[in-house]
């Protein structure tokens, strides 16, 4: 099984590459560079799912046939601001580049500055796109809960890591292992649940694995 991945991002390539073999799915894992490149596509979705999609439809078009095309696309949702910044979560502040997560961090801690813990929660989401060679389009999620706390604490992961407390781990996000992190996360929930369908795939079947959560 081949599968491209919509990125170009040698991180992001090795990081899904870490997980397909954390959940033992033997594949050839193939970068967009590989494909002649991520083609320009406006991630203009309001959902994480419909911005995944784009990203796996643009790629799934350069291909060669009879390969797997995925996409992921993940964020914070903060309850008290109505779920922002959402889709919106890496350009939250409006900074790009390395400045961006602390930027992030700081302009989401002024924005809840006077909400009190119960009214804190919060959640990352994580949607993966996958395009089957035959056309078929199925999307995975997976989310973990928590709350934002009233400061950073912390320095592994990266984002909103620092700032993602999670009461079941009694800390945040950013002070957990990288394993540990994927065996909670949002990001290593949408993947499980994508194993399960590749699994199916590998051994010829076709399991309908599209469940929320
Ligand atoms: P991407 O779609 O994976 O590139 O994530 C978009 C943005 O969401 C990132 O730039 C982060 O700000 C935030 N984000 C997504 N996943 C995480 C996470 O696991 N920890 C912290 N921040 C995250």
């Amino acid at each position: 099984m081949e599968i491209f991945i919509a990125t170009c991002n040698p991180h992001k390539k090795a990081e899904f590459a870490e997980m397909f073999e954390r959940l033992g799915v033997s594949c050839v894992l193939r970068g967009a560079d590989e494909a002649g490149g991520m083609p320009d596509c406006d991630e203009s979705g309001e959902t994480f799912a419909e911005n995944a999609m784009i990203k796996a439809d643009c790629l799934a078009k350069r291909v060669p046939p009879g390969a797997y095309v995925m996409a992921d696309d993940s964020g914070i949702c903060v309850d008290f601001l109505g779920g922002a910044p959402g889709v919106r979560s890496a350009r939250y502040s409006g900074v790009v580049g390395s400045g961006a997560d602390s930027a992030n961090n700081e302009k989401l801690l002024k924005a809840l500055q006077n909400v009190p813990d119960e009214k804190r929660g919060a959640h990352f989401s994580c949607s993966i796109a996958l395009v089957c060679p035959d056309g078929r389009r199925k999307i995975f999620e997976g989310r973990i809960d928590g709350f934002i706390a009233r400061r950073e604490s912390g320095a592994g992961g990266f984002g909103y890591d620092p700032l993602f407390y999670v009461p079941e781990l009694g800390m945040t996000t950013a002070e957990i292992s990288q394993d540990e992190k994927n065996s909670v996360s949002h990001r290593g929930r949408a993947f499980e649940k994508l194993a399960e369908f590749l699994s199916g795939e590998n051994s010829g079947g076709k399991i309908e694995s599209t469940s929320k959560g």
